[in-house]
């Protein structure tokens, strides 16, 4: 019965952070929203758009489509967002989004939103930002790490990537 407890964790992780699309993002930065919940760990990423396909507003060209599908489909694969070295954990479920790309959107900025759901073997105690490497035009990520006894909040970098705990 763990299952259903993270889907609610989950939702009050990202609720306040991702509930609305038109918030102001830093480009260059991505959001980063992690909790533990005993082997099971969720992942919430948002980053603009900007730094993934380099605009953000709805396709005028078939290329800018292309951007677009290139993007989803790297985050499609949670472990190219994160790398979790222990606990041979594995995909429950997962979400890619999009925010301000969607025809008729005018709000002047988009983002890619990514939710994903994991079970590990033993509860993870470092994770590393893979996303750096996927997407070489960001230059941070703003890192929440949250479980029964732990709070973290983390700017990592690119030439420092790792979070442990
Ligand atoms: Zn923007």
């Amino acid at each position: 019965m763990r299952f259903p407890i993270s889907c609610l964790l989950l939702l009050v992780l990202v609720a306040p952070a991702f509930g609305q699309p038109s918030e102001p993002h830093s480009h260059g930065s991505a959001v980063v929203r992690i909790a533990l919940s005993g082997t099971d760990v969720m992942i919430a990423v948002e980053i603009p758009g900007a730094d993934l396909v380099g605009f953000e507003h709805p396709p005028t060209q078939p290329e800018q489509q292309n951007k677009i599908d290139d993007a989803m489909g790297v985050l499609e694969d949670w472990s190219r967002l994160v790398a979790v070295s222990e606990g041979n954990c594995v995909q429950q479920t997962g979400e890619v989004n999009t925010h301000g790309f969607e025809a008729g959107d005018t709000l002047g900025h988009a983002h890619f939103q990514v939710e994903y759901a994991l079970a590990c073997t033993v509860a993870p105690t470092k994770i590393e930002m893979a996303l750096f490497a996927s997407f070489p035009g960001l230059e941070q990520a703003d890192v929440e790490i949250v479980g029964p006894s732990l709070a973290i909040d983390k700017v990592l970098t690119p030439s420092n990537p790792i979070v442990s705990w």
